[in-house]
Parts: C-alpha cells; sequence; structure tokens
C-alpha cells in the first residue's frame, strides 16, 4: 500500500486530555482529512450494525433498550473488573473499528488526498500502527490533563484520574511515537508546532 502513492497517513494518538482532538482539528484546517475513530466506534455499535449484532450475542439482549440502541452503561458494568469480559468487548469492537478505518483509508487513497490522518485514542496494531507512515503522540503532563479532563468533563479530580489510568501509560503512547508533540501550553504553541510538522510531511 505504501509504494508509489502520493498520500501520507498519519496517525495521531495521545491520552484524554492530552489535546489529540485539538490537534487534529488544527490538521483539518490545514487541509488533512481526519478519520475519527472515536466517531467510528460508536457508528459501528449502531442498531442494525454487524457489531452490535455480535456484542448481543456474546453478553445477551439486556445490552439493549427497547429501541435496540446500545446501553453502554448497562456494557460497561458486565465487563467492569472481567478481564475476560472486557477482552472480548474490545477485540468485537477493534475488529469492526479497524475494518472501518481501513475502508475509509481506501477512499482517501484512490482520492490521492495529500494527508491522511487517523485519529485514535487507542493505538490498536492492525488498523492503526500497521497503516500509518508515522505517527504523533500528543503529550501532555498529568496535572495538565486532569484539570482540561474536569473542565471539558465536568469531572471530580478523582473521576479524570481514573479515566486516565483506565487508558493505556505515557511510556506505551511515548514508545510508538515517531514524533511527540508536546502540549502543555497554549493552544497557539501547539498550532504552530502542528504547522511545522505538518510543513515537513509535506516537503
Ligand atoms: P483529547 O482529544 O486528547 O481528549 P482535547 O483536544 O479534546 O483532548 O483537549 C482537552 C480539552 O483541553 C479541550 O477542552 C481543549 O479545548 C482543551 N485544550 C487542549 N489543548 C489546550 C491547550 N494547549 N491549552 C488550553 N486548553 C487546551
Amino acid at each position: 500500500m505504501k509504494q508509489n502513492r502520493k498520500s501520507i497517513i498519519l496517525g495521531v494518538t495521545g491520552g484524554i486530555g492530552s489535546g489529540k482532538s485539538t490537534v487534529s482539528s488544527i490538521l483539518k484546517e490545514l487541509g488533512a482529512v481526519v478519520i475519527d475513530a472515536d466517531v467510528i466506534s460508536r457508528e459501528v455499535v449502531e442498531p442494525g450494525k454487524l457489531a452490535l449484532e455480535e456484542l448481543t450475542q456474546e453478553f445477551g439482549k439486556d445490552i439493549l433498550d427497547d429501541w435496540g440502541q446500545l446501553k453502554r452503561k448497562e456494557l460497561a458494568a458486565l465487563v467492569f473488573n472481567d478481564e475476560n469480559k472486557l477482552r472480548v468487548l474490545n477485540s468485537i469492537v477493534h475488529k469492526y473499528v479497524a475494518k472501518k478505518i481501513k475502508e475509509n483509508v481506501e477512499e482517501q487513497l484512490l482520492k490521492q488526498t495529500k494527508v491522511i490522518v487517523i485519529d485514535a485514542p487507542i493505538p490498536i496494531k492492525n488498523g492503526f500502527l500497521d497503516l500509518c507512515d508515522e505517527v504523533w503522540t500528543v503529550f501532555s503532563l498529568m496535572e495538565v490533563r486532569i484539570e482540561r479532563i474536569m473542565k471539558r468533563n465536568g469531572m471530580t479530580y478523582e473521576e479524570a484520574v481514573s479515566r486516565i489510568q483506565s487508558q493505556i501509560s505515557d511510556e506505551e503512547y511515548l514508545s510508538i511515537a515517531n514524533k511527540v508533540i508536546n502540549n502543555n501550553a497554549d493552544v497557539k504553541l501547539l498550532r504552530k508546532e502542528v504547522e511545522i510538522q505538518f510543513a515537513r510531511l509535506l516537503r
């Protein structure tokens, strides 16, 4: 896929509150096409979609409401503290998300889109790392992230910490990065850094 093509596939990842979505929206303004794994992960579990069917087979009809919509809280409670169930849930959802990401990337490759961004909070191997020419990890210090999440999501300090801890560690995010985008100062500085790195990609 990488040979003889005009497009660059850029992966953007980072933990909650790091500023990953802000980086993606700057990239979009600069002309990149952004494929948002979060949006896709919600779409694949809509009523009538294969992922939801598979989840219902695995976890039972109680995870659906009267309209056939996924009851996220019930499902989360079901897998809470059960590593096996969580693994099954993730493998089902990731499979469909990866498939959809690949389809969207193929579509953009056909259009010869210059920069295709895959924005994904979970840097899975299949459907993210294997597709990307380059990966950026957006990185912010723990206290900065906690403050942003509390403000954005109206969470308490403890809730924000627990959300951060439910994700992979900083070390893991940093270990897969070809480029670390530090975001501990203001958005103006972040934009400048993204512009510099975007220009490098296009050179
Ligand atoms: P993520 O997608 O990594 O969870 P977001 O890009 O949504 O993070 O950023 C989290 C929150 O912090 C948002 O409300 C965003 O507007 C804000 N934010 C991001 N970067 C900065 C920054 N450099 N300075 C101040 N606020 C920021």
